[in-house]
C-alpha cells in the first residue's frame, strides 16, 4: 500500500482538492477537483493528472445541508473507492490564507495553533472562517491524520519592514493593520521553478506577475519578497475578475457618508468591481477579449495600464529588472496580455519573441535579450504537498528519536 498526501483549499463555498501518492522522494499527482456550490447547488468533480475527468457528480443531500465536513466526507469515501486499499492517506495539508506574523513556514495543527489562526478572523473574515471550517472538518472526520497548515502570507514576511507599513499611526501597525500580502503560495511555486530553470537569473531582481480571477505582483530579490501589491486585504493592487484594485480611501469615505452599508460596500469591492465592473460584460479575460463591446476594450486597456504602473514601481524598488515572469490563468494563457505589458516596458529593455511568446512556455524573450521575460505555471499544491510531506517526516523522526518530545509546531526550510 501507498502512502498519499491530500492537499485541501477551502472557500466560502467550495472544496478544492489534490491528491498526490508519496514515491520515494517526491510526489506523484494522482487527482485533483473540488466540490463546488456547496450548500446551494453541490456538485463533485474530479480529474486525473491529465485531465481526464474521474467523477462529475451532482450530490443530493439526504440529511441537510452539504457544508465543508459533508463535501470532505464524499472526497474520502469517493477516494476509497477510486483508489481502493492502494493508497493510505498519512496527512492533509491545507492552504490558510492568514498566517500574522507568527506562522511564517509550514506548521503542524493543533487545537493550540488553530485557537491562533481563529484570532486572525477579524482581519481577514471573508476567507479565514472557510479555511479553517476545512480544517475543522479533516481533523473532526480523520483524526488520526496529521494536518498541517501553509500560509499564502508566510513567503512575503522577508518583506522589509518599510514596505509593510501604511502611513497610519504606528500602533495600528502593531495591531495588524500592514500591508501582509498575499498569493505567497504561488509566488513560492514559481520562486522554486525559477531557481531550478534559471539559477543565475532567479538569484537577481525579478518581478513575477500572477495574473488570474485575483492578481498580484511580487518584487523578488534572490528568490524571496522584498514588496508586493496586495496588501492588509486581497483588494489591493491591479484590478481584478471582481474587485477593484487599489482605490483612494476617500472613495469609501464618500460611500459611508452617502449612506452605503458595509456588507453593500464590501460587495461592490470584491464582487461588483474589477474588469466585470468597468465592462459590465464579464469578469473573464477570455470573455472580454471576444467582446465587441467598447467597454470590455476599456476593462483590458485599465488592467493592463494599471499592471505597467505596478511594474514600473517595483522596479523601482528592485533598483533594476532581470526577469518578467508571467503567472495564473492570465498570465500563463494570453499572449495578447503579455504582449501589451511587454509592449509598454520596453523602455525597460523588455523585448519577447512573439512566437516565443504565442507557445506562450519557458522563456519567452530571446536569450541574449535582458531583462528576461519567462511564463512559468504555478503549483500552489504541489508546494503545499512537498511541505506537508516535509512537516510529517519531521515530525514521525522527532518521535522515533530517542529522548525527543515531538514539538507542536514544525516549520520547513523553503
Ligand atoms: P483564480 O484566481 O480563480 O485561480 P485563474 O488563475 O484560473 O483564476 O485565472 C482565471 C482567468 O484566466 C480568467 O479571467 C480567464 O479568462 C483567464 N484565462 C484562462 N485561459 C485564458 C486564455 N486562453 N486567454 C485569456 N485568458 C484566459
Amino acid at each position: 500500500m501507498n502512502e498519499a498526501i491530500v492537499v485541501l483549499n477551502a472557500g466560502s463555498s467550495s472544496l478544492k482538492f489534490s491528491i498526490y501518492e508519496v514515491a520515494g522522494l517526491g510526489l506523484l499527482p494522482l487527482a485533483r477537483g473540488q466540490v463546488e456550490g456547496l450548500v446551494t447547488s453541490p456538485h463533485f468533480k474530479a480529474k486525473d493528472q491529465n485531465g481526464q475527468s474521474l467523477a462529475d457528480d451532482s450530490l443530493v443531500s439526504t440529511g441537510g445541508r452539504i457544508g465543508h465536513p459533508e463535501a470532505f466526507a464524499h472526497l474520502a469515501d469517493w477516494a476509497l473507492k477510486h483508489f481502493g486499499e492502494r493508497l493510505r492517506t498519512i496527512a492533509v495539508g491545507h492552504r490558510i490564507v492568514h498566517g500574522g506574523t507568527e506562522f511564517i513556514g509550514p506548521t503542524l495543527i493543533t487545537e493550540k495553533v488553530l485557537g491562533k489562526l481563529e484570532q486572525l478572523v477579524p482581519i481577514m473574515p471573508l476567507h479565514q472562517p472557510h479555511n479553517l471550517a476545512g480544517v475543522r472538518a479533516a481533523m473532526q472526520l480523520r483524526p488520526d491524520l496529521t494536518q498541517v497548515a501553509c500560509f499564502d502570507t508566510a513567503f512575503h514576511r522577508t518583506k522589509p519592514k518599510v514596505a509593510e507599513r501604511f502611513g497610519l499611526p504606528d500602533e495600528m501597525f502593531r495591531e495588524g493593520v500592514r500591508r501582509w500580502g498575499f498569493h505567497g503560495l504561488s509566488y513560492e511555486s514559481i520562486s522554486n521553478q525559477f531557481r531550478t530553470l534559471a539559477p543565475e537569473i532567479a538569484a537577481g531582481r525579478v518581478v513575477v506577475a500572477h495574473l488570474g480571477n485575483g492578481a498580484s505582483l511580487c518584487a523578488m530579490k534572490d528568490g524571496q519578497s522584498v514588496d508586493t501589491t496586495m496588501s492588509f486585504s486581497a483588494l489591493d493592487g491591479p484590478p481584478m475578475g471582481t474587485r477593484c484594485g487599489t482605490l483612494d480611501p476617500g472613495v469609501i469615505l464618500f460611500l459611508l457618508r452617502q449612506g452605503w452599508k458595509v456588507e453593500q460596500i464590501e460587495e461592490l469591492l470584491y464582487r461588483k468591481s474589477g474588469l466585470l465592473g468597468i465592462s459590465q460584460v464579464s469578469s473573464d479575460m477570455r470573455e472580454l477579449q471576444a467582446s465587441r463591446e467598447p467597454l470590455a476594450a476599456e476593462a483590458i486597456e485599465f488592467f493592463v495600464y494599471r499592471i505597467i504602473r505596478e511594474i514600473g514601481s517595483l522596479v523601482a524598488v528592485l533598483g533594476g529588472l532581470d526577469a518578467l515572469v508571467f503567472t495564473g490563468g492570465i498570465g500563463e494563457n494570453s499572449p495578447a496580455i503579455r504582449e501589451e505589458v511587454c509592449y509598454h516596458l520596453s523602455w525597460l529593455g523588455v523585448n519577447i519573441d512573439s512566437s516565443a511568446n504565442a507557445r506562450g512556455t519557458g522563456r519567452i524573450s530571446s536569450k541574449s535579450q535582458a531583462p528576461a521575460v519567462w511564463v512559468i505555471p504555478t503549483d500552489e499544491e504541489k508546494v503545499i504537498a512537498d511541505h506537508t510531506l516535509t512537516v510529517v517526516r519531521s515530525f514521525n523522526e522527532q518521535l522515533t528519536a530517542p529522548n525527543q518530545v515531538p514539538v507542536a509546531s514544525v516549520s520547513a526550510s523553503r
